[in-house]
C-alpha cells in the first residue's frame, strides 16, 4: 500500500493529519514490507520511547495496540520505535534521524509532503537487533480495594497499614 493511504487510514484513526503519523506511518510502512503483519493478537509487539502522534498509525496499521498489550510505552521521550516479531524472531529498530529537518524552514504541509515522498531510510537509521521482547500480556485477578471497595489488580495493588489498598486510596492514605 502506498504511503498516502496508509496515513488516510491512519488519520481515520488518529483523527487529523500531521508530521507526527506520517513518521509513524513511514515505520509502520517500512516494517509491513520487511517481515511483519498486521497484528490481530500478539503476533507482532511494538515498543515506542515516545508517546506522540506517531503511535497512533502504529496502532492504527500494525494493530500494536495499547489495549491488547503489544504495544509498550518507553517514556524515554526519543523517537526510537522497536519492533518484535513472534512468529519470525525477528526484530528492528528504527531511530528518527536528527537531520530531517533541520536548517529548513517548512510548513507542517511541507514536512507531510517531504516524509511521504522520502524512503524510510533516509527518515529513520533501522537495525537489525536481538530478538528480546517484552513478555506477553498477563491476565491476573482483581480483588477488592479495602479503602475504596473497587476492584483492582493484584499486581497493583499496595499494602499500608495492615490494609490492601489501590494506589490512588495508598496516595491519600499518604497525604
Ligand atoms: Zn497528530
Ligand atoms: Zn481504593
Amino acid at each position: 500500500m502506498e504511503a498516502k493511504e496508509l496515513l488516510e487510514r491512519a488519520a481515520r484513526f488518529h483523527g487529523h493529519v500531521c508530521p507526527g503519523l506520517a513518521i509513524g506511518v513511514l515505520a509502520a510502512k517500512y516494517v509491513l514490507e520487511h517481515g511483519f503483519n498486521f497484528s490481530p493478537n500478539e503476533e507482532v509487539v511494538a515498543v515506542a520511547e515516545n508517546d506522540n502522534c506517531s503511535i497512533d498509525a502504529l496502532q492504527a496499521l500494525l494493530s500494536t495496540t495499547y489495549g491488547k498489550g503489544n504495544l509498550i510505552h518507553q517514556d524515554y521521550g526519543k523517537l526510537n520505535y522497536y519492533f518484535y516479531n513472534r512468529e519470525t524472531e525477528k526484530a528492528i529498530k528504527l531511530s528518527f534521524k536528527n537531520d530531517v529537518f533541520t536548517g529548513k524552514k517548512m510548513t507542517k504541509n511541507e514536512r507531510i509532503k517531504q516524509l511521504l515522498s522520502s524512503k524510510p531510510e533516509k527518515v529513520f537509521n533501522i537495525y537489525e537487533i536481538e530478538y528480546n521482547p517484552p513478555s506477553l500480556a498477563q491476565i491476573e485477578d482483581s480483588i477488592p480495594c479495602d479503602i475504596c471497595g473497587e476492584n483492582t489488580m493484584n499486581s497493583r495493588l499496595m499494602f499500608y497499614n495492615n490494609n490492601s489498598m489501590c494506589i490512588p486510596c495508598y496516595k491519600a492514605q499518604r497525604k
